[in-house]
């Protein structure tokens, strides 16, 4: 995002009308370099009105991420993050994979306006205009190696539920092994990546991407059900205050981890499952499916599916779920 629009979106995020003229004026640059920033607000995702006479407008005011206004919202917890806010990064989570390879310490946190590349797992794109989501990353760093740390994205998921109904969310799901979900859509993701030596110490960097206030033109572009926290809560919230809450959840449920693993998590995790006891099939990276009964996790965070050949239990790794049924039970 070009300083010009970074700054126009600025005075745009009260929600009133703003002349070109005006714009130009408060900017010192011509009109034609107003519109030229308005246009690529709105390529970011932002729906802008335009009235002869008037000026533009946005649909509603906006918030805009504000680390200072994070850390009053952590309150007495601000001193156990470092906060970064970004007008636009390529991508949170790459961004602070970079930075804890530089040494960048445990607590550091990256959030980002707009991202030119949010990831998914497995390559996949995560899509969110600007100011329709809260998307960061949160780096952590632990004593163990990656193969202690199974069951880590479960154990993020119980934070950001828990951060979820403290908003006023009501029946919030998690989906094995990393998506958080409302009525069977998709609400969050999360995108865990680990750096370091297999004995340890590890690097984990936490990336989530929360909907607040989805447009038509992302719900669009994100190929399936999308739900978010406008419709989750009955109206948007402010996304300092949500970015301080899920911190400070992740904070609890990642001290817990790195103590004693995903045990202790592991029934409010199942409390979430939306898929318990319904039929799934999970897709493995060949291709190749395997269908049976859900029957919740184990304490390192593998899925138990009841099969004909009997209970199997699978890593997280390159699975994906899908219900079987046509409906799910937060249907
Ligand atoms: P899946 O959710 O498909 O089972 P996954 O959990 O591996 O797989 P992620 O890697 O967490 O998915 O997220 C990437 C996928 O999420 C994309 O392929 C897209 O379908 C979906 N997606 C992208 N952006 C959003 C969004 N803003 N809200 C909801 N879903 C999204």
């Amino acid at each position: 995002m070009k300083a010009l629009a970074s700054s126009v979106l600025k005075r745009l995020a009260d929600g009133s009308f703003h002349s070109g003229e005006a714009l130009a004026r408060a900017h010192e640059v011509s009109r034609a370099s107003v519109w030229h920033a308005v246009r690529e607000l709105e390529a970011m995702g932002l729906g802008i009105y335009k009235v002869r006479g008037r000026g533009y407008r946005l649909p509603q005011p906006l918030t805009l991420l504000d680390r200072a206004a994070v850390e009053r919202h952590l309150g007495t917890n601000a001193g156990r993050f470092a906060i970064d806010v970004r007008n636009e990064v390529a991508s949170t989570n790459a961004v602070l994979l970079e930075h804890a390879a530089a040494g960048a310490p445990g607590g550091t946190v990256l959030a980002a306006e707009w991202q030119t590349g949010g990831r998914g797992r497995l390559g996949r794109a995560w899509h969110a205009g600007v100011g329709e989501a809260l998307t960061f990353s949160l780096l952590w760093r632990f004593a163990r190696g990656a193969g202690a740390l199974s069951g880590l994205s479960l154990a993020v998921g119980v934070a950001l539920a828990r951060a979820l109904e403290a908003e006023g969310a009501q029946a919030v799901g998690l989906k094995w092994p990393n998506d958080v979900l409302w009525r069977g859509r998709k609400l969050c993701g999360i995108l865990t990546e680990l750096a370091g030596d297999a004995l340890g110490p590890t690097a984990a960097v936490v990336g989530i991407g929360i909907n607040v206030r989805l447009s038509d033109a992302t719900r669009d572009r994100i190929g399936q059900p999308a739900a978010d926290l406008e419709s989750a809560c009955g109206a948007a919230p402010d996304r300092n205050r949500l970015l301080a809450r899920v911190l400070i959840e992740l904070h609890r449920a990642l001290d817990s981890f790195a103590q004693s693993g995903f045990e202790p998590l592991r029934a409010e995790w199942q409390r979430y499952h939306v898929h318990r006891d319904c039929r799934v099939t999970l897709t493995f990276p060949d291709g190749t499916r395997q269908s049976g009964r859900a029957r919740g996790v184990t304490e390192d965070g593998s899925f138990l599916l009841e099969t004909r050949a009997g209970l199997k239990r699978y890593h997280s790794g390159e699975i994906s779920l899908r219900s079987a049924a046509t409906t799910n039970r937060q249907d």
